[in-house]
């Protein structure tokens, strides 16, 4: 049996805090891992400038609807889905993807959680866990799972290693040259012909 891992921003839908900041005209929610590299600090600068601008869950929730998937990513993930059993693993929390999910057909989806209180003011946010993909892998694995995985950053990292075989689609150069080792595909269908040629393999070595 084999599972598919895939990451969501970036691979399936657009990075979401980049396009809430194009959305909303407030270019500080830009600022990423890259930037502000202690992710703790980065969240508390994001949950104080959603307060300062006064946006709320359901303001956030409203502009995020109006995002779409990347072009052919809805395809794509039909097309996985009548094969493999999919898992979406993400570092974005569900109260931000939940409109995306939905044009996206509902796949299952492993990520986080932002606390909110009555009002729907951002108060707070939760990790699943530190390292949840790679831990998600594993889990996978220890249920005697074959797991193929496909991710576009340094996030990924942990996963693609844990995976049996991991792939990048469309990742920046500067992770190309730091990740020699896993597979570069550039569209969604080199990475499905990559998955396919990946499980014929896997499924004749089980
Ligand atoms: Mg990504």
């Amino acid at each position: 049996m084999q599972v598919v891992c895939l990451d969501l921003e970036g691979v399936l839908v657009p990075e979401i805090w980049i396009a809430f900041s194009e959305r909303t005209g407030i270019p500080e929610f830009r600022r990423t891992t890259r930037d502000e590299p202690d992710y703790d600090k980065l969240m508390r600068y994001r949950i104080d400038l959603l307060d300062q601008h006064d946006l709320k869950l359901p303001d956030i929730q409203r502009v995020i609807a109006g995002m779409s998937p990347m072009e052919g990513a809805r395809a794509f993930l039909d097309r996985l889905r009548g094969r493999f059993q999919v898992v979406i693993l993400s570092d974005t929390f569900y109260e931000f993807a939940d409109p995306l999910m939905q044009q996206l057909g509902r796949p299952t989806l492993f990520c986080h959680r932002l606390l909110a209180d009555a009002s729907g003011r951002v108060v707070d946010y939760r990790l699943r866990q530190k390292d949840q993909k790679r831990n998600a892998v594993n889990a996978l694995k220890g249920l005697n799972f074959q797991v193929l995985a496909a991710g576009d950053s340094y996030n990924d990292t942990g996963m693609l290693q844990a995976a049996d075989a991991g792939f990048f689609i469309h990742p920046p150069e500067n992770i190309v040259a730091q990740f020699p080792q896993f597979p570069v595909t550039r569209s969604y269908a080199e990475l499905e012909a990559a998955i396919d040629d990946a499980s014929a393999r896997l499924a004749a070595a089980a």
